[in-house]
């Protein structure tokens, strides 16, 4: 079943086109990942797609769930079921994680939640992810180290199960143990939810434990290639020059 269809995507950023026509499939319970070069226009599909205002789109169009959602905010992309982790996720300041979270998730569902219902599961997924409880108290991501913040943005993805769920560089700047976690929680919803996922990211370690179904290659705004999950470890031991150096 067809979840996202990106058609000839153009965007343009502060008046300079970006993104030159971008084409992308992904079907439910798909999980696809999506490596460039910097400043090939990675982070710029990923707002795109959420709907962020400083990104216009001057041509084609975004279908999700049938829906042509080209024109919508974010916070209908959102309770539609999109969601977008950040490269670097917002301190804020008065609102805890626990409430933050419980907030988003009533958001998403449209229905009240139980405070012991929701607490029982923001644990379990706290489990998962070798958070502490107490996190769930502490104002969201304020004072939160780099790999915190990361857990605190796979959290999110655990509690909304988004439909499709685009992680953003989110095992940049993490150590070893911090990039297995996270990858644990991602795999954790791989497995229980028939969600999808775009995996933006320079590095295979987090994608060890996890089933890759295709690859993309973005460079200077423009689809270059797609393939299957062997692209990932080519890439990574010979890098994007050979297939760069193919185009005009
Ligand atoms: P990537 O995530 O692949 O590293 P980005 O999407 O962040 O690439 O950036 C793509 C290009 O768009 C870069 O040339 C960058 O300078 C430019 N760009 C991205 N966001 C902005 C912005 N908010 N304002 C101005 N230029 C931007
Ligand atoms: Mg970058
Ligand atoms: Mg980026």
């Amino acid at each position: 079943e067809q979840l996202l269809q990106v058609k000839n995507l153009v965007v343009n950023v502060e008046d300079t086109e970006i993104l030159h026509g971008i084409d992308l499939e992904i079907n439910r319970g798909e999980t696809h990942v999506l490596m460039g070069p910097n400043g090939a226009g990675k982070s710029t599909l990923g707002y795109a797609l959420m709907g962020s205002p400083r990104y216009q789109l001057t041509n084609g169009q975004i279908w999700f769930k049938g829906q042509d959602i080209t024109e919508e905010s974010t916070d209908k992309r959102a309770k539609a079921g999109l969601f977008l982790s950040f490269q670097n996720p917002l301190e804020v300041p008065g609102i805890t994680l626990g409430n933050f979270l419980r907030n988003a998730l009533e958001q998403r569902t449209g229905q009240r939640i139980r405070p012991w219902e929701f607490r029982k599961e923001l644990k379990k997924a706290m489990d998962v992810l070798q958070m502490d409880h107490s996190y769930a108290d502490r104002d969201l991501n304020v004072g939160f180290s780099g790999g915190e913040k990361k857990k605190a943005e796979i959290l999110q993805l655990l509690m909304l199960k988004p439909d499709l769920a685009i992680l953003d560089e989110t095992d940049s700047g993490l150590d070893v143990d911090a990039v297995r976690t996270v990858s644990k929680g991602i795999e954790e919803f791989q497995k229980n939810q028939q969600g999808s996922l775009l995996v933006i990211t320079h590095s295979t370690r987090i994608l060890e434990s996890l089933h890759v179904d295709v690859t993309h290659v973005l460079a200077d705004g423009k689809m270059i290639l797609s393939g299957d999950s062997s692209l990932v470890e080519d890439i990574n031991e010979n890098g994007f020059e050979k297939y760069i150096g193919h185009q005009e």
